[in-house]
């Protein structure tokens, strides 16, 4: 059984912590690796490594930086089925969705290797008589990320090659529950040409977490995970003065108007909420249908289809390609959360139209798995409907009109994402004009954006404003230093 090494400048190192927690697969609990609680003293450590290749880094010409990153490109693309199966052992998505992901990952580097047009500045001649002003983007030093357990590979590559790119360097602390990914997206890493110390990879949980974020030579923290999480971190990171992102817990809504073409939209809907089986901070979670005729349709072909969805371990040949296969959750403790939520919907007065308890594939019995769920005659306010359940839960409630649907969307804590499907220009643009939630949906199910635009939340999916990947993320990983400039002339 391999115990997990962390990498700091440039050398795989054994953690000095005996501590360890197990990474198992969810399918089967087979278990993968052994991952250190790696201590605050290693933490720092990576730190100082990254601090001081900061200085060298810097200097390099934009142009020389993104050459490591075409490089990383290359081998992930080389690798990404081998990944993506790394990906699913541990953490349990189907290998459709790991591709994707890896797709995603990829995606993102090769965004950031346009860094040399993304970060250049601004000129203006002639502020006054004889004064210019230039606005100048310079990195800043040590960024750091705390990642969550649902997309091992692409979240962290939301940053990590803009804030390589743009000149800064990094330290990473994958989630516990699923290390083994960036671990191995590391080791392309090490062979992709970036100087020893640039970026450092250090397993641990929260003792490692509050390093970062304590530490004077970190600069900046990207952080993903729960909403809990997120406030805890956006509290620390305001005490220590470090910027920070924190992008937190979602309950995406997909509204169904009368005129929606339902025979694409119901497959649509099946795929987008349950998908990594509802562990996807884009997944949809409840559904909002217009109007008492499409309530009712709603209710009856959701329910038909979300009985298509087979659960399974991603990994058994015979599943490889089943286009409907959903695999486990993540953990035991995650799976009795969606059946204590379950049991809450049921107290609360809903209607269990299907489910998904007692579910349990051949060959894995012992896996946390947990079937299409789907809960009718749901009120906005219902705990069920409050709370992110993280799993392939679904809830269905009925608003009389478009204005009503806006409002449970915008009554909600969360606001990450949400789709209206509809063939009308009106309806499309009054919801995107006035749903409160930071990705908007026309007919499509999970508008997770592309690499090349900004991802991210509002209300309490989103503590800070700054958003990740593409153009917007530069403005985090680099300090905007305003010149004013005149010269006199020499007599
Ligand atoms: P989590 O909050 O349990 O953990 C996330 C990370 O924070 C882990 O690396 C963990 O070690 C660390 N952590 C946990 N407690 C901490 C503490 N007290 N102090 C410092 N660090 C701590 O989240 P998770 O279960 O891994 O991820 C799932 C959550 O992430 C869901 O709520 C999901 O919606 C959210 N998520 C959001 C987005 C988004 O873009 N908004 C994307 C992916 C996931």
């Amino acid at each position: 059984m391999i115990t997990l090494k962390n990498y700091i400048n440039g050398q795989w190192r054994e953690s000095a912590s005996r501590e360890t927690v197990d990474v198992a697969n969810p399918s089967t609990r087979e278990i993968l690796a052994r991952n250190p609680l790696s201590t605050a003293e290693e933490t720092n450590e990576a730190i100082r490594a990254a601090s001081a290749a900061f200085a060298g880094w810097r200097q390099t010409p934009a142009s020389a930086r993104v050459l490591p990153l075409y490089k990383l490109t290359e081998l992930i693309r080389e690798h990404q089925q081998e990944i993506a199966r790394i990906l699913v052992a541990e953490m349990g998505k189907s290998m459709a969705d790991a591709e994707a992901e890896m797709k995603r990952a990829l995606e993102n580097c090769e965004a950031a290797c346009g860094m040399p047009i993304l970060q250049q500045g601004d000129k203006l001649i002639g502020c006054s008589y004889g004064i210019d002003g230039e606005v100048i983007r310079m990195p800043i030093g040590v960024f750091t990320m705390i990642a969550p357990f649902n997309f091992p590979a692409m979240v962290p590559f939301w940053f990590i090659p803009y804030a390589l790119a743009t000149g800064n360097t990094y330290v990473i602390k994958p989630s516990p529950r699923v290390p083994m990914t960036m671990g191995r997206l590391t080791e392309l890493i090490d062979q992709s040409g970036f100087p020893s110390g640039v970026f450092n990879l250090v397993n641990g949980d929260k003792a490692v977490a509050n390093a970062l974020m304590e530490h004077p030579e970190v600069k900046g923290v990207s952080m993903v995970g729960s909403t809990a999480t997120c406030r805890i971190v956006a509290e620390k990171c305001a005490q220590n003065n470090k910027r920070f992102q924190a992008m937190g817990g979602a309950k995406n809504h997909l509204v169904i108007m009368p005129d929606a073409k339902m025979d694409q939209v119901i497959r649509n809907m099946t795929t987008s909420c349950y998908g990594c089986a509802g562990q996807r901070c884009m997944a949809s979670s409840a559904i909002v249908a217009v109007g008492d005729e499409i309530y009712k349709q709603t209710c009856e072909r959701f329910i038909e289809d979300s009985k298509n969805v087979i659960a399974g371990n991603p990994l058994d040949p015979k599943n490889i390609n089943e286009p409907m296969l959903m695999g486990p959750v993540i953990s035991e403790k995650a799976k009795n959360f969606i059946h204590e939520m379950i049991e809450k919907g049921i107290e609360e007065g809903a209607t269990l139209a299907l489910d998904g308890r007692g579910v349990s594939p051949a060959g894995c019995e012992g896996g946390y798995f947990v079937g299409p769920t789907v809960f009718t005659d749901v009120k906005p306010g219902m705990e069920i409907h409050k709370t992110e359940i993280f799993g392939p839960v679904v809830v269905i409630l009925k608003a009389d009109s478009l204005e009503e649907a806006i409002r449970i969307i915008n009554d909600h804590q969360y606001g990450n994402g949400a789709s209206i499907y509809t063939q009308n220009g009106f309806y499309a643009r009054e919801f995107k004009l006035n749903v409160e939630c930071g990705m908007i949906g026309v007919n499509v199910g999970i508008p997770a954006p592309v690499a090349y635009l900004p991802f991210g939340g509002m209300k309490a999916s989103q503590f800070s404003h700054i958003k990740a990947q593409g153009r917007a993320v530069v403005n985090f990983f680099t300090e905007e230093r305003i010149v004013t400039e005149r010269y006199w002339p020499e007599k």
